[in-house]
């Protein structure tokens, strides 16, 4: 038997490959590429791609692919073979540096939202050497950005990449101030815990709305849902501890570190957790383990669920995004120090996080929404779709006290010179009680906890990245031009506290009156839907931050506008369509054959004894004959919504009628045909019921 450590990273061209298979000098160069950014010369990438090209024929691969994340949110890649003819007839295997570096994929179909006109439909994609090569099958995968031959980023990567640049020059110059000289880079680092659910193949094909819209469009409550909370932490069956030791022996394999498994709140949902690593590892390699966990699935013959609320009353999945930011030496700029200084120090970064969350709270809303994500937010299991900040107990009393101008704890503490006395460690058990916070200060970093689990984490990132970068800008420009910088420091972190006050929140987020609270007395912004919140992308303020640091063009904002709307619009018109068909198709001839048989019933036993009353079987076919008639009425609604927003003008319009006219109508038909399955004989129903879905996996 291998042991982990024999077999974790071995399909990954790492750095312990690079130094084995370069040369000292070969490697030198790559590595200050990739520690400092600096341009790879052709010769350097020739002998990269040699080593590569042999690694990964060692091991078996037969092909190369830039891998890439268009706006859609999943990866792509196209396949090219390694193989070039020989002129003796066999053939070589080959590629070169200039295959590693730059690609050209035909990828005219990828959304691109008027970016890549068709004139100029190829993109091209440039290798990113910060984050490693590795094997997938047969083929070595390349991480790449992607974008169209005027510039303009048709991806999730470049943009992030841009963000974390912007972040790492801003705080440095914080840094400088505070006197440290040799720090190169700050470098934000990201742990995505992922949920999941996990059903048989069996179920699955049964489910129209699951194989069509990954959720089901129909469900009555099971008598045993979630009530118990016996699943959390529970015993792993059988078959899904043989899945998750599969699923962490791939990872593992691909150099992803997933570290922690169990159970979670919902029958047949599970969580996975990596040890954290780099943001744009941890974007590649989220999509990875988003990837294999469904590929491992199929393999035990489960399908691994990723879509924010599979079934209706059931807990949705989500994914916490913990996120902090660290020198290039390793110190974390969220963590409380050792001395009075490096505590000042945090408290400045503190204040930048939470200046960032309170300017830019639309940013952080829309850049996890989905037609998915929308089900979840503000439904009593995951944080509302207000922006708020948990601090923890400790912590706002220090921040109360810099406020007021007060000492901390009545004690001559704390009076916010720096040379005062050293802060609090706050423990993680008084800083991480909170769950219901869509944004917690953990101990040394946030969880970002309003992502789904079908999202990239790309956009989250961006977004934090970016609005950090945006307020240690404005704290560097201010402070670099005090001639006091101790009095200047003071007031600037207290006038933040007093003018970002509204955003700290630390009680039950997920209470009915922290929202009027939140909305009428904070003026914090509440949007409920991915319509209501993307066009906000567009509002001056954002557009201005974002063009500024160089982040996005105004011309890409506008196509990830049009893109995340489009993609809620078609979501919900293809659930729409989904449930018009079941319901006619499936649903109301089931109830029909149902009602017909109990009504011979009936019909026969009177002939038996012809004074019976036949009460029962009345009663069900005059229930479930209005029902049927409300089910068929509904779809006939449902229909005429779906043609009458094909009349929208525009995206945004579009958008509003999903909301308007979609979605409502939707839950409307499902009520009758939920209330019905509860009436119909069990085998008269023409799919899986949510018990036998949530409770097949043994
Ligand atoms: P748990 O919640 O399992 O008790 P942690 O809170 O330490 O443990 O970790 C939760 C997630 O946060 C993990 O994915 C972990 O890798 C990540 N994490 C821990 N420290 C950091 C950090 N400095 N930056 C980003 N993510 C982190
Ligand atoms: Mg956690």
């Amino acid at each position: 038997m291998s042991t982990v450590s024999d077999y974790f990273g071995s399909l990954v061209f790492d750095d312990r490959v690079m130094r084995a298979e370069l040369s000292a000098k070969v490697y030198a160069s790559l590595r200050k590429t990739i520690d400092e950014g600096t341009e790879l010369d052709i010769g350097v990438a020739n002998a990269v791609a040699q080593a590569m090209k042999d690694w990964a024929v060692a091991h078996g691969a037969t092909h190369f692919t830039h891998w890439f994340q268009p706006l859609t949110g999943i990866t792509a890649e196209k396949h090219d073979g390694f193989i070039s003819p020989a002129p003796n007839g066999s053939v070589i295997m080959e590629f070169s540096g200039k295959e590693l570096i730059k690609g050209e994929p035909d990828a005219s179909s990828f959304p691109s939202g008027g970016l890549r006109a068709t004139f100029e439909a190829r993109g091209y994609t440039a290798w990113d050497p910060t984050s490693y090569a590795f094997i997938k099958g047969k083929t070595l995968c390349i991480p790449t950005a992607f974008c169209s031959y005027g510039g303009h980023a048709l991806d999730k990567k470049t943009p992030l990449l841009r963000s974390m640049e912007v972040l790492s020059r801003q705080a440095l110059r914080i840094l400088r101030l505070f006197g440290n000289d040799t720090a190169k880079r700050v470098v934000s680092s990201v742990g995505p815990e992922q949920e999941y659910f996990l059903i048989t193949k069996e179920m699955y094909d049964k489910r129209p709305d699951l194989r069509f819209t990954g959720r089901t469009l129909f469900g009555a409550k099971p008598p045993k849902g979630q009530e118990l909370d016996d699943h959390y932490f529970g015993v792993i069956k059988p078959t899904v501890a043989a899945y998750m030791e599969d699923l962490n022996e791939e990872l593992w394999k691909l150099g992803i570190l997933a570290k922690t498994e169990h159970n979670e709140v919902a029958p047949a949902q599970h969580e996975l957790a990596p040890i954290y690593s780099t943001t744009n590892i941890a974007t590649d390699h989220n999509q990875l383990t988003m990837e294999i966990m469904q590929k491992v699935a199929a393999k035990h013959g489960l399908v691994c669920l990723l879509h924010e609320k599979p079934f209706a009353g059931v807990n949705g999945s989500g994914k916490h995004n913990n996120w902090s930011i660290a020198t290039d030496s390793g110190q974390n700029l969220l963590s409380p120090g050792e001395t009075p200084y490096e505590n000042a120090q945090f408290l400045l970064f503190l204040c930048a996080v939470i200046k960032a969350v309170d300017d830019y709270q639309d940013l952080l809303r829309l850049s996890v929404a989905t037609a998915g994500n929308d089900h979840r937010l503000g439904a009593n299991e995951a944080p509302p779709a207000v922006i708020s900040m948990f601090l923890g107990d400790e912590l706002d009393a220090v921040l109360r006290a810099i406020e007021t101008d007060t000492p901390y704890h009545g004690a001559e503490h704390m009076q916010m010179k720096l040379g005062v006395d050293v802060l609090p460690k706050f423990n993680r058990d008084t800083t991480d009680r909170n769950r219901t916070s869509p944004f917690a200060f953990t101990g040394n970093k946030f969880e970002f906890r309003m992502l789904g689990s079908s999202n990239s984490i790309a956009c989250a990132n961006i977004m934090l990245n970016s609005a950090v970068a945006e307020s240690l800008r404005i704290f560097a420009d201010e402070l670099e031009q005090s001639t006091d910088f101790e009095t200047s420091l003071h007031d600037l972190i207290r006038d933040t506290i007093r003018a970002h006050r509204r955003i700290i929140f630390n009680g039950n987020g997920y209470d009915e009156s922290w929202i009027r609270e939140a909305t009428q007395k904070r003026g914090l912004l509440n949007y409920r839907t991915t319509a209501d919140c993307m066009p906000h992308l567009l509002d001056e303020k954002n557009v201005t931050m974002l063009t500024a640091l160089g982040v996005f063009t105004i011309d890409e904002l506008r196509s990830r506008r049009d893109i995340m709307l489009e993609n809620y619009c078609k979501s919900v018109v293809i659930e729409a369509n989904t449930m018009v068909d079941m319901a006619r198709t499936q649903i109301a001839p089931a109830i029909e054959a149902y009602v017909s048989d109990v009504a011979k019933a009936a019909a026969a036993k009177k002939k038996v004894v012809p004074e019976i009353k036949c009460g029962y079987e009345a009663g069900l076919v005059r229930k479930l004959s209005v029902l049927v008639d409300e089910i068929a009425q509904k779809a006939d609604v449902l229909d005429e919504a779906l043609v009458k927003i094909r009349d929208a003008e525009d995206i945004i319009e579009e958008s509003a009628m999903v909301r308007d006219l979609l979605l409502p109508v939707m839950c409307e038909l499902r009520v009758p045909c939920d209330q019905a399955e509860t009436m119909t004989a069990k085998s008269y129903w023409p799919f899986p019921t949510y018990g036998d879905i949530l409770f097949s996996v043994k």
